[in-house]
């Protein structure tokens, strides 16, 4: 589908994703110069669309999918070589890899990898080679954002010279960025209109360092980067992050693995968005998300793939299925949170739905896909 073509698409369905009026049965889609120009029901269009009509069949059609959260600068590893026991069993396992290694090769594959399941845009969190996977993602002609990443005690990296638009600041985690610098972040995405992301309540070892400083993880942190006089806030994940002014509708919420009820007021209070990684928590061993009570409290709930070490690949249709495993939802909830919530929550104004002036970037829900949230 290339440039300066007018065509129709027509196919079964289509998730427009407009408001009130997500999914189209018997649908057409109407693209010119690499643009939608129209999108409804065929029997609405036929008359007026243009004569090359392309039958996608029995399909059912989405605007191209947003990942909310990967890290492709670690995609020249593999999955550890056995599930884990947990994210202190999976870090000691990372930090012995040759994580400085990525090269281009590895971050083209991952993208062919994105390209291939129809991600239109991915938001990407960088600590040492933004500009490498800025770059891969230019050549694969995917919409990005670079979440260049906080990480450490030890006062604030420069930032990396990649177009300003892309860029944006993230925090690694409460636990193993200092207070200053996540706030700082934070104000700095802020003053830009910008996105804030930080890996949240991911696993329980956050959570017993930050309400009391103690446990196994704490005690590994305490060897490597905690400072000496750090002192536990007695919060759990959310409320130090809320505390810190962290939360906001601008703020994306990676993981939210352990929260409680209370936490979940506080997201919803806040309008932060959370991503939800199924397939990373089930591999690192961190329990689940209790996605369904999220989405109830009316949190806005997105996915990511996160990285090629702790997800067998970067496909965000099976991070779907893995979700729908243990978390039963609807067509318009599980279709939001391929496109329309993460392109909202990150900025991708014109993804996630298929209106006038949305790039002509598509993906198809796969079968078994179909088969489970419409038969
Ligand atoms: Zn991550």
């Amino acid at each position: 589908m290339t440039n300066d073509e007018t065509y129709t698409l027509r196919v079964r369905r289509a998730a427009i994703m407009f408001p009130g009026r997500e999914i189209v049965e018997d649908a057409a889609v109407v693209v010119h110069d690499g643009l939608v120009v129209q999108a409804g029901a065929w029997s609405d269009l036929k008359a007026s669309c243009p004569a090359d009509v392309r039958d996608l069949g029995e399909t059912t059609l989405l605007p191209g999918l947003v990942n909310a959260h990967g890290h492709l600068e670690l995609s020249h590893l593999g999955l550890p070589p056995a599930r884990m026991g947990g994210y202190l069993d999976w870090v000691r396992w990372l930090v012995a890899q040759p994580l400085g290694g990525t090269n281009p090769e590895a971050v083209a594959r991952a993208a062919m990898q994105l390209l291939e399941c129809g991600t239109a845009a991915v938001a990407d969190i960088a600590t040492r080679l933004p500009r490498l996977v800025a770059q891969g993602l230019d050549e694969a002609g995917i919409d990005y954002a670079i979440f260049f990443e906080r990480f450490g005690y030890q006062g604030d990296a420069p930032l990396p010279d990649i177009d300003s638009e892309r860029l944006a600041l993230a925090g690694h985690a409460l636990y193993s960025t200092s207070p200053e610098s996540l706030r700082a972040a934070k104000a700095w995405d802020t003053a830009r209109g910008k996105p804030f992301s930080i890996h949240l309540a991911e696993h329980e070892g956050e959570t017993e360092l930050l309400a009391a400083g103690t446990g196994a993880f704490a005690d590994f942190m305490r060897e490597r980067i905690l400072p000496k006089d750090f002192i536990a806030p007695g919060l759990s994940p959310v409320a130090w992050a809320d505390a810190l002014g962290l939360l906001d509708s601008r703020t994306l919420a990676v993981h939210a693995v352990h929260v409680s009820k209370s936490d979940i007021e506080i997201l919803k209070g806040r309008g932060a968005t959370v991503c939800l990684c199924p397939r990373s928590n089930e591999i690192i061993g961190v329990g689940r998300a209790p996605a369904r009570a999220l989405l109830d409290a009316g949190v806005p709930c997105c996915l990511g793939t996160d990285s090629l070490a702790s997800a067998p690949d970067l496909n965000l249709f099976e991070e779907l299925s893995a979700l729908l495993a243990f978390c039963p939802l609807s067509p318009h909830e599980a279709l939001s949170l391929l496109g329309p919530v993460p392109a909202r929550a990150l900025g991708f104004h014109r993804l996630g739905r298929l209106a006038p002036g949305s790039p002509a970037r598509f993906a198809v829900l796969p079968t078994d896909l179909e088969a489970a949230l419409f038969d």
